[in-house]
């Protein structure tokens, strides 16, 4: 998508630090940390939600959650532990109309998903 910051940094257009690239996924720090440790991955095609993603396009699951358990060994973040979040639509925040999974690392969540 041409209008996407997303795909701009996946195809270069906005230069953007992987923590972890691989065929389908790229993993980059949050320009705007919630967290010590705050990192989006992002799958490198370019669907807005997780319900959008066609039935022959389930792979791309697989795939990203591969990239977050590639990314989180990498950063040593297993045994402190982490949280995994998908914001979908406007109720949910979401704010960029391309899948990610934010990884959150480095301090205490709250219990609650409110
Ligand atoms: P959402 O609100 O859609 O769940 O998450 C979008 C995230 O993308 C936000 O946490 C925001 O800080 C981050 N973000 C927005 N623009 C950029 C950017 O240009 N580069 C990076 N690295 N993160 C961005
Ligand atoms: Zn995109």
């Amino acid at each position: 998508m041409s209008d996407c910051i997303f795909c701009k940094i996946i195809n270069n257009e906005i230069p953007s630090p992987r923590v972890y690239e691989d065929d389908n996924v790229i993993v980059i720090r949050d320009i705007n940390p919630h967290a010590p440790t705050h990192l989006l991955a992002i799958p490198k095609k370019h669907y807005p939600a997780i319900h959008d993603v066609p039935q022959e396009e389930s792979a791309l699951f697989g795939q990203l959650l591969n990239a977050c358990r590639a990314t989180i060994r990498e950063q040593n973040i297993e045994d402190k532990g982490y949280r995994l979040v998908i914001n979908s639509g406007l109720d949910a925040g979401q704010t960029i109309d391309h899948i990610h999974m934010h990884i959150l690392s480095g301090r205490k969540f709250s219990s609650g998903l409110a």
